[in-house]
Order: C-alpha cells, then structure tokens, then sequence
C-alpha cells in the first residue's frame, strides 16, 4: 500500500541531528521557554520576512490568541464579525469563534478552493472588522483584491497559514502557522507560531500565551498557557533549513501528477506557480467509488474535508446557511498521496492507476 503519507519516512533524514538535539536537550536541563524556541522564533520570523516570531502550542492556539490579543489591544471587540472561507479546515473558524468574535463564512471559488472576494462585499456590515484569508492546500489566496477590499472598509487581516509555510506571502499581515507533524513544516509533536511584524501585538499574544505574564508571577491580562514547547522548537530548527527543498519535492510530484493525469472523470486542481502543495486535491462526482478502486490498487487517499464545518454537529448555529459550493467541493474532493518521500516507482504507479479508473 502507497501511503497518503509517509511521516516517518518524511522525518527519516532528520533522525540523526533530533537524536543530538534530544541528548543536548538532556545535558541541559531546560525544559520550558528556552534557548531552543528562541531561536527558532528568530529564524522563522527571518524566514518568513517577518520581524517578529511567537511560538505557541498549536495552529489553533495561534489563531486565537491572535484574535485575543486584538481585543486586548483595542483593536477588535467581543461580538465584532470576521470575514472567513467557509470551505477551510475548522480550526480557522474556531480560532474566531473561541475568541468571542463571530466568523461570517463566504464561499469559494471553485477553481482555487480559496475564498471567492467577489462575495466578500455582500457580507460586510457596521461589525464587520476583520478578514481571515486562507491560503488552503498551500496556494495563495487572491491577497490583491482582499487587500483592497480590506483597504476600502478599514478591515484587519489575518492569515491561516497553516497549509502554506514557505508560501511567497503578498503584503505584511499577520499569520499564523501550524507545525502538526502532517504540516510542510512539521514537528515530532503539537507546535505553532505566529508571525507579523506589529511589536506590540507580538509581546501581547507572547504573554497571553503564557498566562498573560511578561514578568514571572505577574499577570498583566487573563492568560493562557499555549507555548510552543523547547524540544520541538529544537525539532523545528533542525527542519527549518530543508524546508524550501522538501516544498520543491512536493512540488515536482504535483507536476507529475497535473501534467500526466488524463482522465475525464477527474478535475485537476487550477494552480498557481508558487503553490507549495500542501495537499493535492482533485474533484470527482463519485468520490467513493475513485476511492475505492484507488485502495484496491494499493494506494491509500484521505479526504480534505469530509463535512464542511458549517454542516458539523458542533456547528448548529451555521446549519442553516446556504453555501452550496462550499458543500459541493466537500462532496467531490480527494487528497492523492502528497509528500516528499514519494518514490518516482510510486508515482508512476498512482499516475497509472489513476488513469486508468473508468466507473
Ligand atoms: C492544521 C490547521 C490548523 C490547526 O493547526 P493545529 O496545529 O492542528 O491546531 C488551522 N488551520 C488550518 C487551515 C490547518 O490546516
């Protein structure tokens, strides 16, 4: 069976230099907020050409906490509305919720998954505050016509981008990142951060993050504790530097796969140059039947995503909405194997097969 992913594959060329990071770990003794997370806040921010890095526990977290720092910071209240995608992962949509704000879902645009910004202006009201734009499977989101919509109504922008480390980024917004093991960048664990270059918003989610303490055992807000943990800062430094050509890897197999699927059954993604694939997504109308015949031929795929949130049990307050593009895409997508351990005999193999499914 071709795995969707191999991570332990994807970690193997990394095993030795973790095992010298876990025994200095061990040597030193340090074991929260150390020299390690750091570090990796300072090469990450340098990465992403951000000035300032805060690492947190998750994705979730930083999404968040983002939000909660700009209602501590004045810049949102409780209640204002944030502009969202509907068809995301729903953790970007939690993240909004879970800091008292409330998401407004806007459709996608079928081509790119990405929010659709011709639907955005419809949505705005006198609370509307903000924008959280996706860059979903790893491709940029249409940031030019967000950032003048945004521009034109006085609007934050925030992006998830948990699927799109490396991504070339437009403009200088905040954004907030996920490091789950899956993830272009991922640790042997549960990590995120955040990246912006506003100072002040940095230190506010740097100290909500650790029960709202910028001095030890003083509490200057009502704090969490979400920090990014010092051995997989340790784990990330160490990936960091590979990033870019594990994202060229991804990036060949999507090649492969966009120039040398025929098949009339299946929809190609649209994709940008720049997109660092963090999924590979294609849309078919009888998405179990593919997936099955792709499983007896020994290749295993995963559904990016099943249920769109706002059809979730946890959601019924969204239930009502009409978003039948969102649920549309939730109904026909499937993630074929993506990551950079493919071997070209896999491949070869999945393009074959693929090709010659007929039901
Ligand atoms: C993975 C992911 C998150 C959440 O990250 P966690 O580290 O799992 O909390 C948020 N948004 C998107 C789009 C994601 O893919």
């Amino acid at each position: 069976m071709i795995p969707f992913l191999d991570i332990k594959a994807i970690n193997k060329p990394y095993e030795e230099a973790f095992r010298e990071k876990m025994d200095l770990f061990l040597e030193k003794g340090w074991y929260i907020l150390g020299d390690e997370v750091k570090a990796f806040e300072e090469e990450f921010a340098v990465y992403c050409g951000s000035k300032y890095c805060v690492g947190v526990g998750n994705g979730l977290d930083a999404i968040t906490l983002t939000f909660k720092a700009y209602i501590e910071m004045g810049n949102l209240q409780i209640g204002d509305e944030i502009i969202v995608p509907a068809n995301t992962y729903i953790a970007s949509i939690l993240g909004i919720i879970h800091a008292g704000l409330i998401p407004v879902l806007v459709e996608p645009d079928a081509n790119t998954f990405n929010i659709n910004p011709k639907l955005i202006e419809a949505k705005i009201t006198a609370k509307t505050k903000g924008i959280m734009v996706v860059h979903l499977y790893g491709q940029l989101a249409d940031m030019d016509a967000v950032m003048n919509i945004a521009y034109k109504y006085n609007l934050l922008i925030v992006e998830d981008a948990a699927q799109a480390h490396g991504l070339s980024f437009k403009g200088s917004h905040t954004r907030t990142f996920s490091f789950y093991p899956g993830k272009n960048l991922g640790a042997l664990g549960d990590a995120g951060a955040v990246v912006t270059n506003d100072e002040k918003l940095a230190q506010t989610i740097k100290s909500l993050s650790n029960y709202g303490s910028q001095q030890k055992y003083y509490n200057g807000y009502l704090g969490f504790n979400s920090r990014l943990d010092e051995l997989q800062a340790a784990f990330l430094r160490v990936k960091l530097p590979y990033l870019n050509l594990e994202n060229e890897k991804r990036k060949a197999v999507a090649k492969r796969y966009l120039s040398e699927i025929k098949n009339e059954k299946i929809t190609l993604p649209v994709c940008s140059a720049d997109h660092v694939f963090h999924l590979f997504v294609i849309r078919t109308e009888n998405r179990e039947a593919l997936q099955k015949y792709l499983a007896d031929n020994g290749i295993q795929t995963q559904i990016h995503y099943p249920v769109a949130p706002h059809k979730q049990e946890a959601m019924k307050a969204f239930h009502h909405l009409a978003l039948p593009v969102t649920e549309k895409i939730h109904q026909e997508v499937l993630s074929l194997p993506m990551s950079s351990a493919l071997t070209e005999e896999e491949l070869n193999h999945i393009i074959k097969v693929v090709n010659s499914y007929k039901l």
